[in-house]
């Protein structure tokens, strides 16, 4: 298995500078170097979030301990807040929002829909909310919300908004000052292309006067912000500073990986994957294969997609077998009904037409009537109609 090619929602294929910086020795968490890598990792998670005075914050854990960071600091018991939910991860942040003592309220999408803006500004106008929570991406549903129209229309009525970006931050356009967003959370793992432990967060200004007049602090000490802006200014400012040991390796690594990023342009980034997706499209409908998003919900960081009739798990298993590692179901509702493909981070045209293939041989395989190349041919001629 050690060339085949990782494309599921996260962890996803890593640039190979990348998982080199993961091996380099060890420094201190207080060695010059490394207060430099800090610092311009700081700096760069402003530019890639287009957030020039939003606050950064890195810490060790994973995408969930970055939603739970804009929880605890930002919500208090008994504060109320307008959920919308298209799906596992907003289930996810129903649950933990719940444990925080928040009144929600939840806008439940059919699965493979988000709710409309129309039924948004309603709730909005309805409630008197703290915050609005929004999955940017909904990893098992394959579903894209309206960030920048949902976030405007929070901005307008000073109610708070917490995004939830781990599918999709670097891999679907996200303006965090220009929209008014005032969390934008994500892991590694996926498009920002790091190995998985990262927790990352950007924090608006607001969000941080929201925190400052908190009536109690955060529960959770390892989670509080007072214990991390300190940090975070001191390495922007390259000063030692300590309060829970950073992931050395993990930083070196991300500094790596968000080069890449701005060197290729977030614009670039972005037009990529819209690019790399909508080659995908083409081949899953050239195959017959329905999409769980609906049109004009199709996020472009991976595809989630119903076994043809006929068709279950197994396979993804042929699927294996040509190389290719694809993810099962993760939606309670249909979990055994579809599949779903990753394809963001350092995505290239040949990765989707050797996941394509792959597709199309697991597809033959499990004896659905498709013709090989079907899908291949609709991938290419699609990239050949979208210049670069
Ligand atoms: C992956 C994911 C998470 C959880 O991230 P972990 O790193 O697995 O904790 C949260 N939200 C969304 C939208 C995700 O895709």
């Amino acid at each position: 298995m050690g060339r085949s090619l990782l494309m599921i929602p996260g962890p996803i294929e890593f640039e190979p500078d990348v998982l080199l910086a993961m091996a380099r020795k060890t420094d201190s968490h207080v060695a010059p170097d490394f207060i430099d890598c800090f610092g311009r990792v700081l700096r760069n998670l402003r530019e890639i979030f287009r957030a020039p005075n939003g606050q950064p914050f890195v810490v060790a854990g994973s995408g969930t301990l970055a939603m739970e960071m804009a929880a605890a600091n930002l919500i208090e018991a008994g504060d109320r807040v307008l959920l919308l939910n298209t799906g596992y991860f907003g289930d996810r942040y129903a649950t933990m929002l719940d444990r925080y003592g928040a009144e929600v309220t939840q806008l439940r999408a059919a699965v493979g829909s988000a709710p409309s803006l129309d039924e948004v500004e309603a709730a909005l106008d309805a409630g008197a909310y703290k915050a609005m929570v929004v999955t940017h991406v909904d990893t098992s549903t394959g579903v894209r919300t309206d960030a920048e129209a949902l976030a405007r229309l929070a901005r307008e009525r000073g109610i708070l908004t917490i995004f939830d970006g781990v599918c999709a931050t670097a891999g679907e356009r996200f303006e965090q000052a220009a929209w008014g967003a005032d969390i934008y959370l994500t892991a590694s793992q996926k498009a920002i292309g790091v190995p998985p432990g990262l927790a990352l967060l950007v924090a608006s200004e607001r969000a941080l006067d929201a925190w400052r007049r908190r009536r109690e602090p955060p529960r959770s000490l390892y989670l509080d912000w007072a214990e991390w802006l300190p940090v975070m200014e001191a390495y922007e400012a390259g000063r030692p500073s300590y309060f829970g040991t950073p992931p050395v390796n993990l930083i070196y690594a991300l500094d790596v990986s968000l080069r890449h990023l701005l060197d290729e342009g977030m614009e670039a980034v972005w037009a990529r994957h819209r690019r790399l997706a909508e080659a995908a499209r083409a081949a899953w409908a050239a195959l017959g294969l329905r999409s769980v998003a609906e049109p004009g919900h199709e996020a472009n960081t991976l595809s989630a997609l119903y076994y043809p009739d006929g068709v279950d798990s197994t396979m993804l298993k042929a699927v294996a077998e040509a190389g290719v590692i694809l993810a099962g179901g993760l939606h309670p509702d249909i979990k055994t009904r579809y599949f779903r493909v990753g394809h963001m981070g350092a995505l290239r045209a040949n990765d989707v037409l050797a996941t394509i293939g792959a597709v199309e041989q697991g597809l033959i395989a499990a004896g659905a009537a498709i013709s090989a190349g079907d899908g291949l041919a609709a991938a290419q001629r699609q990239l050949a109609t979208s210049k670069r």
